[in-house]
């Protein structure tokens, strides 16, 4: 009998016209959603939605630090935990944490401990849990976003607010805010976290192989859809806090 050889056939990731399969412009984000305040035990909350990645945060604190071990005496510890619910991957995902998820923990919290005045409450903890609800590509740009709103919402002092978005290469060519489909099937992935008003970048990864000239490009491409986002944060923000000015007037 002849052998059969096992071939993965992979997809194409742009359309005749040029357009991306969801019918996106190469840089054009996916619809970005903010809501602030959802949750009403937390000190600050928000959910954030990228196209089909749903993400929401939680704050808490600053709180006494326990143990009591984990107390810094001159600042406050940041403590990040990223998680996936066991049923926002298309295949059920184990509960438990895994390295990957322990690896964007960190990442998350190195970048949101370049913005927080942190300085100003020693000896506490500032506990932040993000919760992928949905995945589709893009959570822990999302994941950082949402993160960032929810200490602004929190009241914690910040330097300025991070903002998430992922570029990748398919085809050969740049795009904007990365779906699954993109990531699993195209060539790079570059997640960034940009705090826009400070001009930082506090988050680059970088996943496949870009050139020098890409990853520059790549990172313009990025800062304009972080300005994008940062408005739409920025009103989500204000919306909250307008309306509970109008209430008590
Ligand atoms: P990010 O979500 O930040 O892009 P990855 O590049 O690691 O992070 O993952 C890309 C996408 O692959 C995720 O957004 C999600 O849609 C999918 N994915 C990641 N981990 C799993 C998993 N354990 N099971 C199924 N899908 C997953």
């Amino acid at each position: 009998m002849a052998e059969v050889e096992a071939v993965s056939i992979k997809p194409r990731l742009l359309r005749e016209d040029g357009t991306r399969l969801d019918g996106r412009r190469l840089d054009e984000l996916r619809p970005v959603k903010i809501k602030v305040g959802v949750l009403k035990n937390a000190n600050g909350s928000a959910l954030v939605e990228y196209g089909g990645t749903k993400v929401l945060a939680a704050v808490f604190g600053p709180r006494e630090a326990l143990p009591r071990h984990i107390a810094l005496p001159d600042r406050a510890t940041l403590r990040v935990r990223y998680h996936m619910a066991p049923f926002s991957t298309s295949e059920r995902k184990s509960p438990a944490p895994s390295r990957r998820e322990i690896e964007l923990s960190k990442v998350i919290r190195e970048a949101l401990e370049s913005v927080v005045f942190s300085e100003q409450f020693p000896r506490t903890s500032i506990d932040i849990f993000i919760e992928v609800l949905q995945a589709d590509g893009g959570t822990r740009t999302a994941g950082l976003t949402a993160a960032s709103v929810a200490l602004a919402d929190a009241g914690i002092p910040m330097k300025d607010l991070v903002i998430g978005v992922a570029v990748g290469k398919i085809e050969g060519n740049l795009v904007l805010d990365i779906s699954e489909l993109e990531d699993e099937y195209g060539e790079a992935d570059l997640p960034l976290g940009i705090a826009p008003n400070i001009g930082e970048i506090v988050l680059l990864q970088l996943n496949g192989v870009l050139t020098p000239e890409e990853l520059k490009a790549g990172i313009e491409l990025a800062w304009k859809g972080v300005d994008s986002i940062y408005k739409i944060a920025k009103e989500a923000l204000y919306a909250k806090y307008i309306k509970a000015f109008e209430e008590v007037k």
